[in-house]
C-alpha cells in the first residue's frame, strides 16, 4: 500500500470505529494502572463476563498501593470464578514490584511495563499506547484476523515470523495517527465487523481493499494451525464433616488454581481411590461419590469427585491444611469447581444437618 492508502484505510477504520465503538467501562480511561487491569482480564475473558469483575476490583483495589498492601487471599477471592488464576498472583506480585522499585508510579516506558510479572507483548502495547500514547500496535486475535484478510497474509498467526509480519503492517498504519485509538479501532473492528465466522464483508468499509473479499477468500483466513493437546484428570475431593467443620487444602505448587483452597484431593483414576484413601482416613470411605461434576480448562478436562465422609474424629492435619466452620468456606478463595458444590451440594447437606437435629 502506498502511503496515502495506508492513511486513507486508517482513516476509515477511524471513522468506522467512531460510529460503532464498543461501550465499556474502561474506554477512555489513560490511567495505566486501571488499564493494565482492563487488560489482564480480557485476556482469557470475554467482555461481558470481565466488566462485572474489572468494576468490584477497581472499587476494592482503586490503586497500585491498594492492591500491593492486599493479601493474595484477598486478592484471588475477588478473581474468583474469573478462571487463569496466575493473572491474580502476577498483577499482585507485579504491584509490589511497582512499589519497590518505581516508588508506586506505573512505568511509562514499553519495555519496563513489558518486563512487569504476566504482561505479554500484547498487554505491554495495549497499556503504553492507551495509557502513554506510545505507538506499539496491540496484537491480538482480533487484529490478526483483520490484518490476514486485508492484506491477504496466509501464514500460520501461530508463528512469531507472522506476528512478526503482522506488527509491521499495523506499525505503518498507526503512523500519523494516536496509537491507543487506532489499536481499540482494530480490536473492536475484528470483533464486531470482521468476525471469525460470517465476517459482514457486505457492508464493509474496508472492503475495496481487502484481499480475502476481493478473492472469496474469508473462510481460509486467518491461518491457524492447532497444536492444543488437551489432557484429562481426575480430581477425587475428600468433603469431610465432623461437628460443623471440614478441612481445606491451599494449592501451592505449580499447577493450575495455585493460591486457591479445595479440600483434601487425591489424583488419581477411578477405581484407585479406596486404595489410595485407606491409610489417610479415619472412617470408612463412602460407597458412592455425593457429586460429580466437569470442569472444561483451555488444555485440560477436569473430571471432579466429592465423597461426603461424616466422620466422628477428623485426621491430623497435613502441611498447608487448614480446619474451618463450615459457615466460614466463604472467606477462602475457590475454583470454581468448589464453589460450586459448596454453593449447591454442601448448602442441602448443613440444612439437612439442621432439619434433623431439630
Ligand atoms: S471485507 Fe470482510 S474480510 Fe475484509 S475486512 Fe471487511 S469484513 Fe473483514
Amino acid at each position: 500500500m502506498s502511503n496515502m492508502a495506508l492513511v486513507s484505510f486508517t482513516s476509515t477504520l477511524l471513522h468506522w470505529y467512531d460510529e460503532h465503538r464498543r461501550i465499556m467501562p474502561w474506554r477512555g480511561e489513560k490511567d495505566p494502572y486501571k488499564i493494565w487491569i482492563s487488560e489482564i482480564i480480557l485476556q482469557q475473558t470475554r467482555v461481558a463476563q470481565g466488566w462485572d469483575y474489572y468494576t468490584r476490583f477497581i472499587e476494592r483495589f482503586p490503586t497500585i498501593q491498594r492492591l500491593a498492601d492486599a493479601s493474595l487471599d484477598e486478592v484471588l477471592l475477588v478473581w474468583q470464578g474469573l478462571g487463569y488464576y496466575s493473572r491474580a498472583r502476577h498483577l499482585h506480585e507485579a504491584a509490589l514490584y511497582i512499589m519497590q522499585h518505581y516508588g508506586g508510579v506505573f512505568p511509562a516506558s514499553y519495555v519496563d511495563i513489558r518486563s512487569l510479572k504476566g504482561v505479554g507483548d500484547y498487554t505491554a502495547a495495549a497499556i503504553a499506547s492507551m495509557g502513554f500514547g506510545l505507538p506499539y500496535p496491540a496484537v491480538d486475535g482480533n487484529v490478526c484476523r483483520v490484518i490476514c484478510r486485508v492484506f491477504g497474509i496466509a501464514d500460520d498467526i501461530q508463528q512469531n515470523s507472522t506476528r512478526k509480519i503482522i506488527t509491521q503492517h499495523c506499525t505503518k498504519l498507526m503512523q500519523g495517527f494516536e496509537p491507543g485509538e487506532f489499536n481499540q479501532a482494530l480490536m473492536d473492528f475484528g470483533s464486531l465487523q470482521c468476525t471469525p465466522k460470517n465476517p459482514n464483508c457486505e457492508n464493509c468499509p474496508l472492503a475495496t481493499r481487502c484481499h480475502a473479499c476481493q478473492y472469496q477468500m474469508t473462510n481460509h483466513l486467518p491461518v491457524k494451525s492447532n497444536h492444543i493437546k488437551i489432557k484429562t484428570r481426575e480430581f477425587h475431593y475428600l468433603c469431610q464433616v465432623n461437628n460443623g467443620q471440614t478441612i481445606i487444602r491451599q494449592r501451592v505448587d505449580n499447577d493450575i488454581w495455585k493460591g486457591l483452597y479445595e479440600f483434601p484431593m487425591i489424583e488419581c483414576e477411578y477405581h484407585r481411590v479406596r486404595e489410595k484413601t485407606r491409610d489417610i482416613l479415619p472412617s470408612e470411605f463412602p460407597d458412592k461419590t455425593i457429586w460429580q461434576t466437569k470442569h472444561q480448562l483451555t488444555h485440560q478436562t477436569i473430571l471432579a469427585f466429592f465423597y461426603l465422609v461424616k466422620t466422628d474424629k477428623m485426621p491430623d492435619l497435613q502441611p498447608h491444611e487448614i480446619l474451618v466452620d463450615l459457615s466460614k468456606l466463604t472467606s477462602y478463595p475457590f475454583p470454581k469447581i468448589m464453589t460450586d458444590f459448596i454453593e449447591t451440594v454442601l448448602k442441602n447437606v448443613k440444612s439437612q444437618s439442621k432439619a434433623k437435629a431439630k
